[in-house]
């Protein structure tokens, strides 16, 4: 196979070398359990510490207890769990509050667990976006109310890369007596994360959006709220989240971390060139085709690019018969012909919904890549509306 040209890092990434080697000592040399006497295992846990620290680095976050421990950081799986955890965790602590408020882009870690607490007699207020997917700060306010237990707004939207003005809304949601989480797996290591300079009470992240390996994560949980968890068992992570230990990937994120916070600022002149080398190549290589999002406020790595008139999912396939890997849509949403339900609610027209590709970039993508696409995807524009019917039908009426 020719060598491929990946650009679906919203989706996952590559683990980066540097975390991979971070990472080799725990498999077969410091295996032990971090919850054991015996300093064998004990001493992993020391690891542990200094991986949530590097993680608190990376989110702003600057309290450590009297033994330097970065308290508000709790390991998880996945951003998943991270996301069902905190809402969990905040109606345990608003017991009254029977209402939530969240938005109609979010991901499923946030849109599914809604849906069946609505089946246990919560009220899910999804907020609308406007036609650039932001909100409209008017709807935000009048939504949260006394009865609102949690808002759960995203950081930034893994198919159109807007970013939400979440230290605005938690502030919002405080003056109702409502906690705030936001889902920043897609902003964590792409823009800056200053959380103690917010009212943020909850945040989640994923390792494999960051060059970490896929299963783990991190809940942030804002130091004095009562956390309730969502798994009980074992005593691991001070008893907010058992479970022994995904040690390896615990210290994979933490390399990752410190990896891109260090690289932060670079990274984002860096990817947004490439990004901006992309959409301009593509506007004056093709018509009709429209970049979707918030164009000022936006990740600096993600691309969303409606090419109207034709299938999404014929454009990917033809462009990984040339070894570039993109993406129709969220990664859960791949495989079924409607489009996402980020870009329905955009109200993106059915022709352009339908047609539209998201290009995620990452810090191992160059510009021989951008231009490998701005070379093959013209032509595979031009292939497909020629058998378009809906094309056709636009040429005859001009
Ligand atoms: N939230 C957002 C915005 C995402 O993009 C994703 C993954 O695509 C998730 C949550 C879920 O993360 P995980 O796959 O680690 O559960």
């Amino acid at each position: 196979m020719e060598q491929v040209i990946y650009l679906d890092n919203n989706a996952t990434t590559r683990v980066a070398p540097e975390v991979f080697e971070a990472m080799r000592p725990f498999f077969c040399e410091r295996y032990g359990n971090p919850s054991s006497i015996h300093s064998f295992g004990g001493s992993v846990a020391a690891d542990v510490e200094k991986a949530r620290c590097q993680i608190a680095e990376l989110l702003g976050v600057g309290f450590r207890d009297r033994d330097g421990v970065a308290t508000e950081i709790i390991f998880t799986s996945c951003g998943t769990e991270g996301d069902n955890s905190a809402i969990n965790a905040a109606l345990n602590m608003r017991p009254d509050r029977k209402r939530i408020v969240t938005t109609a882009v979010e991901h499923p870690g946030v849109l599914s667990y809604c849906k069946y607490l609505e089946r246990q007699g919560y009220e899910i207020v999804q907020l609308p976006v406007q036609s650039n997917g932001s909100l409209d700060m008017d709807d935000v306010k009048v939504a949260i109310d006394e009865n609102t237990a949690v808002v759960s707004v995203m950081w930034a939207n893994n198919e159109t890369g807007t970013i939400f003005p979440v230290a605005e809304i938690a502030k919002l949601a405080h003056a109702q007596g409502a906690l705030f989480h936001t889902d920043a797996v897609q902003a964590a290591g792409k823009v800056p994360i200053e959380l103690d300079e917010t009212e943020i009470d909850f945040l989640s992240i994923s390792g494999h959006k960051l060059h970490a390996p896929k299963g783990v994560g991190v809940l942030y949980v804002r130091r004095g709220l009562r956390f309730r968890p969502l798994i009980w068992g074992g005593h691991q992570e001070r008893q907010r989240r058992a479970g022994t230990e995904n040690v390896t990937s615990i210290i994979g994120l933490g390399k990752a971390a410190e990896m891109a916070k260090e690289h932060l600022d670079r990274e984002i002149v860096e990817l947004s060139a490439l990004r901006d080398r992309l959409e301009k190549g593509l506007l004056e290589r093709i018509d009709c085709i429209r970049i979707n999002g918030d164009l000022e406020h936006r990740l600096p790595n993600t691309s969303s690019i409606s090419f109207e008139y034709i299938e999404g999912e014929s454009i990917l396939m033809l462009l990984n018969q040339f070894g570039i890997c993109a993406s129709s849509g969220s990664a859960c949403t791949t495989g079924s012909l409607e489009p996402s339900h980020v870009l329905r609610a955009m109200g993106l027209p059915y022709t352009a919904a339908h047609g539209t590709i998201r290009f995620s970039l990452s810090r191992y993508n160059t510009q021989a890549d951008i231009d490998r696409v701005l070379e093959v995807l013209p032509p595979i524009i031009e292939r497909l509306r020629e058998i378009s019917p809906f094309w056709q039908e636009r040429q005859k009426n001009g």
